[in-house]
């Protein structure tokens, strides 16, 4: 629904009343100029792949040649680099318009995994992180046990994602669960604040045996956090798996017990229609990343096949190959696109549902829609630009014009104003503490500079 002159109204961090052509604006209230919409939601990050970009791209090989640098870039990360670097990360994602991150955290340990004397200071360094720039987060903490289904011992990168036991991963958990604001309290679903939460993940079916996957998935359940993993994001993982446990790896999640609606997969590429029903039949979330996943030469999921077996979709921007959440929604598509030869195989509707309540559910926040109860994340899009000015909206549904604009032409430099959980973090393109895109930009640089001396 598309209407003009909306009044907001919000009380802490919730959305109280939403007044259309509410008439001559209240003293106390805030203008954001452009068009208003929820905040975007990043399902799936690793906020230290950012490095990365402009770095690795060129090089010919696979996805596993890629992996070579990201592990060794994860050797020279400790608590205080990761969290100057995360906290540039997050800046470029809340000027890029994204309300809520999800982090798929498993660079745990330090170095030869030895365990920090507070086990989970990195996590600790990227919570603080977020709240430091104002986005909402949740911590997906993974579980991280082998190198793969027959792949002999862990790498030396691959020590420090490792809690050797799935029992000692459990253990860490607990230890970030009982800490935050509201230790002592009710807990609720993971929260640690009003804007940080837990969640738990395994990393994926090749670096989480079954006895972790079974662990993971019974302290979702208990404690009612989402669950997160990659999945079939290679071939090479689904044959490798049917080799060794005569499953799939959704049939291996199946028989684990980590199937079920607060569970997202990422990627989801490398599926069997078998899987897609699994899938859909849980109920369960996919978290595509299409930038990534292109630039990985990963292939295309089969996301329409998805979501028509019931699944919800959901979009993150994974290893940073670009931080824009239009570019992803629009990538979904496009991707799609090319390997189907037909064209319009989602909604515009259906892909700004992706980039904000499929995220918001994946990550367990009442977010992604302008509506009463729910919280008060909102960004404005300035639509006086180069790439989205042009013709008058004249067909019968504005409103989905106008989303098909930003779905195929914006980019996350339109976005002018973010709001989250009713605080103003983004005026005007500059972050209200850390600055602009320049002062961002500069952030990124030292905190870079500081791992490649
Ligand atoms: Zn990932």
């Amino acid at each position: 629904v598309l209407a003009r002159q909306v009044l907001i109204e919000v009380d802490r961090d919730r959305i109280t009343a939403v007044i259309p052509d509410s008439g001559p604006r209240p003293s106390d209230a805030h203008l954001l100029e452009g068009l208003v919409l929820p905040g975007l939601v990043n399902a799936h990050s690793h906020a230290f792949h950012r490095v990365l970009r402009g770095r690795s791209e060129w090089a010919r090989g696979t996805f596993w040649s890629w992996r070579n640098s990201m592990y060794a870039l994860a050797e020279r990360l400790d608590p205080e680099s990761y969290e100057k670097l995360a906290t540039a990360v997050y800046a470029e994602m809340a000027l890029a318009g994204i309300t809520t991150v999800g982090e798929f955290h498993y660079l745990h340990h330090g170095p030869g995994g030895v365990a920090y004397t507070d086990p989970n200071e990195m996590g600790r360094a990227l919570l603080r992180a977020a709240g430091e720039v104002g986005i909402r987060i949740t911590l997906l903490d993974a579980c991280y046990l082998r190198a793969g289904f027959d792949e002999g011992p862990l790498s030396p990168a691959q020590l420090r994602f490792s809690d050797q036991s799935a029992s000692n991963w459990a253990e860490r958990v607990a230890g970030l669960l009982g800490q935050g604001d509201l230790a002592g309290t009710t807990r609720l679903a993971g929260l640690l604040g009003a804007s940080s939460r837990i969640g738990v993940a395994a990393h994926s079916v090749r670096a989480c045996d079954e006895v972790g996957l079974a662990t993971v998935a019974s302290l979702s359940s208990t404690e009612e956090l989402p669950l997160h993993v990659h999945l079939a994001e290679q071939a090479a993982e689904s044959r490798d798996c049917l080799a060794a446990t005569s499953a799939s790896p959704t049939g291996l999640l199946d028989e684990a017990g980590a199937l079920g609606p607060r569970t997202t997969a990422v990627h989801a590429i490398d599926l069997q229609p078998a899987d897609q029903n699994l899938l859909g039949l849980a109920h369960a979330g996919v978290c595509a990343c299409p930038t990534t996943e292109r630039e990985l030469a990963d292939g295309v999921g089969p996301f329409r096949a998805l979501a028509d077996a019931g699944v919800w979709l959901s979009l993150g921007s994974d290893s940073q190959a670009v931080i824009d959440l239009f570019e992803e929604a629009r990538a979904l598509e496009l991707n799609e696109r090319l390997e189907q030869k037909i064209r319009g195989i989602h909604t515009p509707a259906e892909l700004f549902s992706a980039a904000t309540r499929g995220g918001a559910y994946a990550l367990g926040w009442q977010a992604g829609a302008i509506a009463v109860g729910g919280l008060a994340d909102l960004i404005s899009v300035d639509l006086d630009t180069p790439r989205l000015g042009g013709a008058d909206l004249r067909g019968d549904n504005p409103g989905e014009e106008l989303l098909a604009r930003l779905i195929f032409a914006a980019s996350a430099a339109e976005v002018r104003d973010v709001v989250i959980g009713g605080e103003l973090v983004v005026t005007a393109g500059v972050h209200r503490r850390l600055g602009g895109p320049r002062e961002v930009a500069s952030r990124l640089q030292s905190a870079m500079a500081d791992l490649f001396p």
